[in-house]
């Protein structure tokens, strides 16, 4: 439902209710030590409803059961809130919960509350969000398909049958890489990917350090370094365990390729550090986490200050995408975005899929809001009650 474009901008549009959908049975692997079941909660879509009727809608990368205990807390915060000033809104409650677990699950709720008064706001104002974030920089994004590590035969066929999708840039990551203690079968694998992808294609390795009991230090990660140049390796994702930051200062310097990281720091405070000490080439917050799109557009211009590229982690679900989508429309030299290869919690909720041109890139939506249409039937294969999306 839309209200009158007139009405709208003179009036508030008063949050009347934020839901919680958790996508589960289909939850697809993380690489992770102890890997993640199809039935597993680690993703959640939010809604926000509005008295005007219009919905806006975000999502979180965490538990679901999590998500509604933080929308629960906050909502003294946001029930009866201008859905149409995101970043007030969002500031409030990241003001007001200081002392509960700040960087935590609020941080991560409060996030995806941002993106669906984003996704209003854009909906009532008839404008994409990238534009009322700043502009259009872009109108097209490539994005990087990013799969997980495998032996390397399969590693190869996987690549491969990416490619074949369009797909023109691949990350590969996690899985045994760095695991086994076997540098010969870490460079096996990249070799494999790189066979698979084609010399002409962008490939980038992430090892996943902020698996649990990450066995390798900074030695491992310089002797990678070296090696991922050989295959003309793009950046060098995770590296090190993410709170090593002098070993990521050290790594930065001395390595070949670029150093990238940050998708698990929240909050743009925790950023400043990373930034001012020179830890990264490349910094990749995750709007499903780190505090959703008005946090992210700071730290992307923050980064940019710095001279560090800034690349977009919000991969998991169709509604991450699409906010990164807009946010890279909305900044300067912002030309990848990562694009989770298979998972139906990005290619199976729209209505309409994402669609690669022949470049292997996206277009970024210009219709109002996020430029996303959920559909309930397919949501209803993946969440408990999808009604609580719509209105
Ligand atoms: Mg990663």
């Amino acid at each position: 439902m839309t209200v009158s474009r007139e009405t709208a901008l003179q009036a508030p549009v008063r949050i009347t209710a934020v839901k919680v959908a958790p996508l589960v049975g289909d939850t697809p692997k993380g690489g992770w030590s102890t890997e993640i079941k199809p039935e597993d909660s680690i993703h959640a879509l939010i809604a926000v409803h509005t008295d005007a009727g219009v919905i806006g809608h975000g999502s979180v990368f965490t538990n679901g059961g999590l998500a509604q205990a933080g929308v629960k807390v906050l909502e003294p915060l946001w029930r009866g809130e201008n859905a149409l000033e995101p970043e007030r809104v969002s500031e409030k409650m990241h003001q007001n919960t200081f002392w509960m677990g700040r960087g935590g699950t609020l941080t991560h709720v409060i996030g995806g509350i941002d993106i669906a008064l984003w996704d209003i706001l854009g909906k009532v104002t008839g404008l994409p969000v990238g534009r009322l974030l700043g502009g259009t920089y872009a109108t097209r994004v490539q994005p990087y398909c990013s799969l997980l590590m495998d032996e390397p035969g399969p590693m190869q066929d996987l690549v491969a049958g990416f490619r074949a999708q369009g797909f023109r840039a691949f990350k590969i990551g996690w899985g045994p890489f760095g695991r086994r203690d076997d540098t010969r079968l870490d460079e096996a694998i990249v070799r494999a990917a790189r066979a698979g992808a084609g010399d002409d294609t962008k490939l980038f390795v992430d090892a996943g350090a902020s698996d649990c009991y990450w066995p390798q230090g900074l030695k491992w990660a310089m002797r990678t370094a070296d090696m991922l140049k050989d295959y003309n390796v793009g950046w060098f994702e995770e590296a090190l365990r993410p709170d090593a930051i002098d070993d990521f200062c050290h790594l930065r310097r001395v390595s070949p390729v670029p150093i990238a990281g940050g998708e698990c720091l929240t909050r743009r405070q925790i950023f400043l550090p990373w930034l001012q000490r020179g830890a990264l080439d490349i910094v990749q917050p995750d709007v499903t986490k780190v505090g959703g799109m008005s946090e992210q557009r700071r730290i992307a211009w923050m980064a940019d200050d710095f001279g560090v590229k800034y690349v977009g982690h919000g991969w998991n679900t169709a509604v991450g995408l699409a906010a990164d989508l807009q946010l890279a429309a909305a900044l300067p030299n912002v030309d990848l975005v990562e694009y989770i290869g298979g998972s139906p919690y990005l290619d199976g909720i729209t209505e309409q899929p994402f669609r690669l041109d022949a470049e292997g890139r996206l277009e970024i939506p210009d219709q109002p809001g996020l430029g996303l249409r959920l559909d309930r039937d397919k949501l209803a294969r993946y969440t408990p009650d999808p009604s609580v999306l719509f209105a």
